[in-house]
């Protein structure tokens, strides 16, 4: 299998001289294409951190990150902007939508922005993904009409916009009640399916089920990895129990 991103030997600090402190310890790691993986770990613990190095967002002060072949940290930050606009999608605990625009209008946004004459295949493209995620209805409302859930699909069309080749989600389900993080789980794995690999941090072992690898971050160290069977719909629970298993042995 070919490796979307590798990381080697990743280390990053943040503040001066005395104060510095290490936020990354030497972090490796590789992902392969079409991969669903997780990282866990405490608060604090670097997981943020490592997502922005790998996905160029963060400098680091050593090590090497290499995306599709292609050495990131040497890019000019144009070039960097351009990879992260069409090979990256990136969902957060909160999306980051514009209040005073609608949802059609945020998810199509950073497309249009790159290529404005592309506009109707653009916004024939948005309102397909709206429709697989559930919120074709929801075009025209405003971002504070809609719930968390619909609002974090929305955040998740804007993501797809670009067929990215991996999806960074820094604790998408975060903010979310169970049956939300259920049916945003379930649309990460049908994206999943079609190709994209997925890198998720979460807090919730029952997202971390769901996906292939789980790598358990601790003091900026990647300190523990756990492989599951790509998941199936099935087993959930024994896949629940070997995670916070591990957790308890590595005292996270
Ligand atoms: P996690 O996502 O695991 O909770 P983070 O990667 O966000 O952890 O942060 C790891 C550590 O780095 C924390 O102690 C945090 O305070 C620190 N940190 C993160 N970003 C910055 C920053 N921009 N400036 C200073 N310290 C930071
Ligand atoms: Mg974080």
């Amino acid at each position: 299998m070919n490796k979307v991103i590798i990381g080697e030997n990743i280390v990053k600090s943040f503040g001066e001289a005395t104060e510095k402190r290490n936020v990354l310890n030497g972090v490796s790691v590789e992902i392969l294409e079409g991969e669903f993986v997780s990282v866990m770990g405490p608060s604090g613990s670097g997981k943020s951190t490592l997502m922005f190095a790998l996905s160029g967002m963060e400098e680091v002060d050593y090590g090497k990150v290499t995306f599709e072949g292609r050495d990131l940290l040497a890019l000019s930050e144009n070039e960097l902007a351009d990879i992260r606009r069409t090979k990256m999608g990136f969902v957060f605990q909160q999306p980051t939508l514009l209040k005073n625009l609608n949802i059609l209008d945020n998810i199509i946004l950073p497309s249009m922005r790159d290529n404005r004459k592309n506009g109707a295949n653009i916004t024939q493209k948005a309102r397909a993904l709206m429709k697989n995620v559930g919120i074709a209805e929801l075009e025209n409302r405003d971002i504070t009409q809609v719930s968390g859930g619909q609002l974090q699909r929305a955040g998740i069309c804007r993501a797809l916009m670009s067929n990215p080749k991996i999806i960074f989600g820094d604790e998408p389900t975060g903010a979310l009640n169970s049956k939300s993080t259920q049916e945003i789980m379930n649309l990460f794995f049908e994206i999943n399916i079609e190709g994209t690999a997925i890198m998720l941090v979460t807090h919730d072992a029952k997202v971390a089920a769901r996906t292939e690898r789980i790598m358990f971050m601790l003091d900026g160290k990647i300190v523990n990895e756990l492989k599951l069977p790509k998941f199936d719909g099935t087993d959930i629970d024994r896949r629940v129990e070997k995670i916070t298993g591990k957790m308890l042995e590595l005292g996270i």
